[in-house]
């Protein structure tokens, strides 16, 4: 086991890439508090499904968007578990529309959870990894759609685009005190949040990918292990595309 005893935080593990994120890092041995915001049901279906396991885990709920639910929680699982090894910001949203008519709401709800989550998550544990533990790793999810963009996203563009550079610019903060801050961008990935673009788009989002597949939880899942594994000690400020191919932007055969 990878990560045996070590205590890891992900946000918006309910569903998705973060589901598979939570049980990935589990199977690996870490314990794993995972944050949800309204799928409760989903989420301690999840902590059973580990513990069932031999895991451990615990689904906590809170909006990441809001500034003090990352101090709560931080809080709750320090006092809990006594450190906090990883943190995995995941939690995201999309409010797709065409930018003539994107109100206010759209880019706010966007920008506060995606961005804001993860420079909550990140200010409440940075304290504790870098000064009191002296070691740690952050994996921040983003999205391909940071650089090759779509019509209808400039909200969601421009958090992911953001959330790359704060990886960079964190990790050089961090660096010295054995924390690396790394990104993972995923591809198309089946999950809810891209369901309405897969029936729009239907087959020729599979032609755009080499790998000729849509990329699945655990597809993200490893590569969030990998970054936040003991073996990655000198990898930091890096966003490691995980999409199949799909942003070589090569022509499908
Ligand atoms: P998803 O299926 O819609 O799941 C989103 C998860 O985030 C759920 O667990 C949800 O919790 C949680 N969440 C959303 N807003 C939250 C908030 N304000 N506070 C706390 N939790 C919140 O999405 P996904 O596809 O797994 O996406 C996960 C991450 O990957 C996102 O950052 C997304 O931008 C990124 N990503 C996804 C794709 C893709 O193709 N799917 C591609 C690139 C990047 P509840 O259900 O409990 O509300």
């Amino acid at each position: 086991m990878l990560l045996k005893d070590q205590i890891a935080l992900v946000t918006g593990g309910s569903r998705g890439i973060g589901r598979g994120i939570v049980l990935a890092l589990a199977k690996e041995g870490a314990k794993v508090a995972f944050v949800y915001k309204g799928s409760q049901e989903a989420a301690e279906k999840l902590v059973a499904e580990i513990s069932q396991s031999g895991g451990t885990s615990q689904a906590i709920q809170g909006d990441v968007a809001q500034p003090d639910t990352a101090t709560r929680i931080v809080e709750k699982v320090l006092s809990e578990w006594g450190r906090i090894d990883i943190l995995v910001n995941n939690a995201g949203i999309i409010r797709d529309g065409l930018f003539v008519r994107m109100e206010p709401a759209d880019w706010d709800s966007v920008i506060a959870t995606n961005l804001g989550g993860t420079f909550h998550f990140c200010r409440a544990v940075a304290a504790q990894m870098a000064l009191r533990q002296r070691s740690g790793r952050i994996v921040n999810v983003s999205s391909v759609a940071a650089s090759h963009v779509n019509a209808g996203q400039c909200n969601y563009s421009a958090s992911k685009g953001a959330v790359n550079s704060f990886t960079r610019a964190l990790a050089v903060e961090l660096a010295g005190r054995n924390v690396t801050v790394n990104a993972v961008a995923p591809g198309f990935i089946e999950t809810d949040m891209s369901e309405a673009v897969r029936n729009k788009a239907g087959d020729l989002i599979k032609k755009m990918i080499p790998a000729k597949r849509l990329g699945k939880p655990e597809d993200i899942a490893a590569a969030v292990v990998f970054l936040a594994s003991p073996a990655c000690s000198y990898i930091t400020g890096q966003v490691l595309t995980v999409d199949g191919g799909l942003s070589l932007g090569a022509v499908a055969h």
